[in-house]
């Protein structure tokens, strides 16, 4: 049975609105009284993103240019000098640069999912959400 305190059923939600950083004041009913239902929706969503996009990371990973794939050296220490044709070149790049945008998305989605949603806790992240 909820409480109400202030005018605000308790427990109270722990997210922040997206929009204005301001924290919600609606009843807490999912992940153990963590968040309302539209937040718990919100935080399944950004969480099944940021899955998503890990997933995408390591593909890309696993599919990566021949020349990076098969070399010993590794990419922090590559000077890209075995690169013997432009379209090599560019292959790499490709490859680098998708890698950057998506690892962008990767840590801005997790950055937005714990500023948003992990005001007084902090650990579903880790111990991943259903
Ligand atoms: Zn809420």
């Amino acid at each position: 049975m909820a409480a109400v305190a202030g005018g605000i059923a308790e427990p109270r939600c722990q997210a922040l609105d997206l929009s204005d950083a301001q924290r919600c004041v609606a009843q807490a009913t999912a992940y153990d009284n963590l968040f309302c239902p539209f937040h718990a929706k919100q935080c399944f969503g950004l969480y099944m993103g940021y899955k998503r996009r890990n997933a995408e990371l390591d593909a890309l990973a696993a599919n990566g240019p021949a020349h990076l794939r098969h070399s010993k050296v590794p990419l922090s220490s590559q000077a890209f000098e075995a690169i013997q044709s432009e379209e090599e070149l560019q292959d790499v790049h490709g490859y680098l640069f998708s890698q950057l945008v998506l690892l962008g998305k990767v840590i801005s989605a997790r950055k937005l999912h714990h500023k948003a949603l992990f005001l007084a806790r902090d650990g579903l992240w880790s111990q991943g959400l259903p």
